[in-house]
């Protein structure tokens, strides 16, 4: 039997976008159920993820005039990530397969087809992969790639030039909310399901319309997130810079003592003041870091709810 396929779609005010990327969404359903590789009641589902602009008016709009747009509002701004769990865990009441894509349409949609036959062949998640980055700027290729590098080097399973373009089957989408984390980083947190998963690659075009809704100031703690979210291994280095820093201390004893037998004594004045400074500033390097998975502790612990659904539109 077909699956019933639900894309998934996070929104920040993409007023600009949503009517253009819902023609265009739409368009693709018809094509793929004419295949025959999807199910009638395939549907594309807008997650509103408390926009300040008419992003939910138009899904309203959208909805009343097709029934194939669902909708589901939340009652603030929770991020990309939040967003994109709620439409998925939503979506996995009805749908057997989910894709999640961003509203721009940024990550060509004309892939989703062979998704879905990579998944008839009979894997669980499909990733959408970049072939290129030559729409990006200079800037945002480069830290994109030193962010997979460090990643990598860090132990976090991630899959390279992958963002949030995947098809997933409802089983991973079940399993992915026993993830329990706050931090969620979910191209980190989707390998962990072990299920069998293919690539699909795609070009990646401009946004055709609208602003960027991921400034650099939100990037760089969406990297953070995913490293500290992902690796204790910053926390076993510190502990090894201070074996390390134990050693040196060690060889500048020897070194004192040696002077002192040798009764060359009034010495060292800025090398102190200089060692006293270098500590200080690792101290307190390591103290900010360890401060940072303290505060993730802290964040887990209290178990808040990720998000607040206010209204879904069946
Ligand atoms: N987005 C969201 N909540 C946010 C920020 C962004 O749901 O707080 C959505 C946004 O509407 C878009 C997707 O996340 O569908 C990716 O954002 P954007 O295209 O602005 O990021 P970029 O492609 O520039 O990295
Ligand atoms: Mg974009």
């Amino acid at each position: 039997m077909n699956p019933i396929l639900y894309i998934v779609i996070p929104c920040f005010n993409e007023e600009e976008v949503l009517d253009e990327t819902a023609r265009r969404i739409l368009v693709l359903l018809d094509r793929m159920e004419s295949e025959g590789l999807i199910a009638a009641g395939s549907r594309m589902l807008p997650v509103d993820d408390g926009s300040r602009d008419r992003t939910w008016q138009i899904i309203e709009r959208l909805h009343a005039a097709d029934p194939r747009v669902g909708g589901v509002k939340l009652a603030a701004n929770s991020g990309h990530q939040n967003a994109l769990l709620a439409g998925l865990l939503t979506a996995s009441d009805k749908a057997d397969i989910m894709v999640s894509i961003d509203a721009d349409l940024q990550d060509d949609a004309e892939v989703i087809p062979d998704m879905v036959r990579k998944y008839h062949e009979g894997n669980d998640i499909v990733y959408g992969v970049r072939r290129s980055r030559q729409t990006d700027n200079w800037f945002k290729r480069t830290t994109a790639t030193l962010f997979y590098r460090f990643m990598q080097a860090l132990g976090a399973k991630t899959i390279y030039n992958h963002a949030d373009y995947r098809l997933m089957s409802r089983r991973a989408v079940r399993q992915l909310a026993n993830y329990r984390e706050r931090n969620l980083f979910l191209r980190g947190l989707v390998p962990l399901l072990g299920y069998r998963s293919d690539v699909v690659y795609y070009d990646r075009a401009r946004r055709f319309a609208g602003t960027s809704k991921y400034p650099l100031g939100k990037m760089l703690n969406f990297a953070l997130d995913g490293i500290t979210s992902f690796s204790i291994r910053p926390l076993r280095l510190l502990f090894h810079l201070g074996l390390f820093f134990i050693l040196i201390a060690l060889c500048i004893l020897v070194w004192v003592l040696y002077k002192y037998i040798t009764g060359d004594v009034v010495t060292g004045w800025s090398s102190l003041i200089l060692s006293i400074w270098f500590v200080g500033g690792c101290v307190l390097t390591g103290l900010g870091i360890t401060g940072e998975y303290v505060g993730k502790i802290y964040m887990e612990v209290k178990d808040r709810p990720r998000y607040n659904i206010e209204l879904t539109l069946e």
